[in-house]
């Protein structure tokens, strides 16, 4: 075998630069690496797996036509690096490039590294992020280019057709072996490229009508958004060929408003994963580091009323029991649960991150990690925004009719009560004092934010982070 491809995530026929590269010797393998341990680690979970999964399915069906499939291995990066060693010393291994957690940058680094030096492997751009010193005072011509370019055709069929009456061996797992219990997450997005075509084409054409303010109710956004975001993730569908179909309906569509306000979204979907491939240290450290004497506390058993849905503000927890059952919410409802947290509990952003990225199918580090601390108030660029849960309550859902299918024991209360969070012994208690907490977090930081230290420091974050196509930055 002259080539392997290495999925991480890009589980896509077209637009693949590993697979379509690592093909045209057409004697190639496709390995998934499967390592347990990073479905443990900083936000990762089963859901976001059984998506993957369903991708991997859809792709190594379509493999199949070309002579080829998915063939997993189970292990870490340094399993891998011996299995290849051993088995395959002279194949070039092909990698489209992933932002990810530490855990996953740690293992495959060395492993990259191990095989750079032998000139054994081949890396290829991932989304619009920029790997090799990226400048943002340029970054946003050089995201245009990148979209721009012409999308690669799908994998040249394998020749080397024996090998597809059995997985490469020894390799120890069969895409089945790894399938989970499908009852389980029947009311989640399922995975493959088919879904991401059907949601695209849909969108386009016809949800998209009203998309930019039906966007930030959670009822109306749950049809009216694209519903990409896990397609975009575990790469069922190229982000290049979402833009250049988006840009192919911006020419006669009628709903234009609508479509350039979903191919802002777009760019700002790399903008932010960008922060993370830059600094990787975001993970566990707040952008503007002065902000990360703010919370000390940590009250677990807030936490988990927070998480669990239970903090006694229905709105709140009708969100949160929304996203607990189907693995998704709208963006201006994962801002309010995230401020809640941040503001409302004080909690450091540490340690609720990872509890709110694992109910995610979507979940995307770089976009994740970066709107949480945005949410959270720490980057130092970015203007606190303070979500009021009984406000969003009336604003988002007058008739208090989502809130009482998310959660049937009050759908016979009154709907004022239900807003203004007055429910007595017929509900949890409320956790906190909306009012007084929101008072409180907002003086504490606008009093570190005085700091001329802070302001010093703020300037040097948005030089490396901040988007030079906003305006909304304050030092
Ligand atoms: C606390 C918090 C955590 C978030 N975590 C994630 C995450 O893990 N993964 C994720 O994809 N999005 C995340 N978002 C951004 C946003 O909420 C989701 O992208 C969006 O709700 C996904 O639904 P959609 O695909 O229908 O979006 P659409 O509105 O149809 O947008 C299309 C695409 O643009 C991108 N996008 C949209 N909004 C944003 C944004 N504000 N920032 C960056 N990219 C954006 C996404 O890739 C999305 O799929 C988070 C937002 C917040 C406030």
């Amino acid at each position: 075998m002259k080539d392997i491809v290495l999925i991480h995530r890009n589980a896509r026929m077209l637009d693949n630069p590993a697979l379509f590269h690592g093909s045209k010797n057409q004697d190639y393998g496709v390995i998934f690496l499967y390592d347990q341990n990073y479905w443990q680690e900083n936000g990762k979970s089963e859901i976001q797996l059984n998506f993957l999964l369903d991708c991997l399915e859809d792709f190594d069906g379509k493999l199949k036509e070309k002579n080829s499939q998915v063939c997993v291995f189970s292990g870490n990066h340094f399993d891998l690096q011996k299995w290849i060693e051993i088995h395959f010393p002279e194949t070039i291994i092909h990698v489209n490039h992933s932002t990810d957690i530490g855990y996953f940058r740690n293992d495959f680094n060395n492993f990259r590294d191990f095989f750079l030096k032998k000139e054994k492997i081949k890396l290829y751009s991932d989304f619009g992020i920029q790997v090799q010193a990226p400048n943002r005072d340029k970054w946003a011509r050089d995201w245009e280019d990148q979209m721009s370019k012409p999308l690669l055709k799908e994998p040249y069929a394998n020749q080397n057709i024996k090998k597809i009456d059995k997985p490469l061996e020894p390799l120890n797992l069969f895409l089945k072996d790894l399938q989970l219990s499908d009852k389980k997450y029947l009311s989640f997005q399922s995975g493959g490229s088919d879904q991401a075509y059907s949601l695209l084409d849909s969108f386009l054409k016809e949800r998209c009508a009203g998309y930019s303010f039906k966007m930030s109710s959670p009822h109306e956004a749950e049809h009216s958004c694209s519903r990409l975001s896990p397609h975009i993730a575990f790469g069922s569908v190229s982000l290049r060929e979402i833009y250049q179909k988006l840009l192919a309906e911006l020419e006669i569509t009628g709903h234009k408003k609508d479509l350039y306000s979903f191919k802002k979204r777009l760019y700002w979907h790399c903008h932010f994963i960008q922060k993370l491939e830059t600094e990787p240290e975001l993970e566990f450290c707040s952008m503007h580091p002065m902000s990360d004497e703010l919370r000390h506390d940590v009250n677990s058993e807030l936490i988990e009323r927070w998480i669990l849905g239970e903090t006694g503000f229905p709105f709140l927890d009708a969100c949160i029991q929304y996203l607990r059952k189907g693995g998704w919410i709208n963006f201006r409802m994962r801002a309010m649960i995230m401020s809640f947290a941040s503001y409302n509990l004080w909690q450091p952003w540490q340690k609720t991150s990872p509890l709110l990225a694992e109910l995610f199918v979507d979940y995307e580090p770089g976009i994740h990690i970066c709107q949480v601390q945005m949410q959270s108030g720490v980057t130092g660029i970015n203007l606190p925004r303070i979500y009021s849960v009984l406000k969003q309550s009336k604003d988002q859902d007058p008739n208090a009719d989502w809130i009482k299918a998310q959660i049937p024991k009050i759908s016979n209360i009154c709907t004022d009560k239900i807003h203004n969070a007055e429910l007595r012994d017929l509900y949890f208690e409320k956790i906190v004092d909306p009012a007084l907490t929101a008072k409180k977090a907002r003086e504490t930081i606008w009093a570190s934010r005085s700091d001329i230290e802070f302001k010093k420091i703020a300037k040097e974050v948005y030089l490396k982070h901040g988007s030079r196509k906003k305006q909304n930055v304050r030092f």
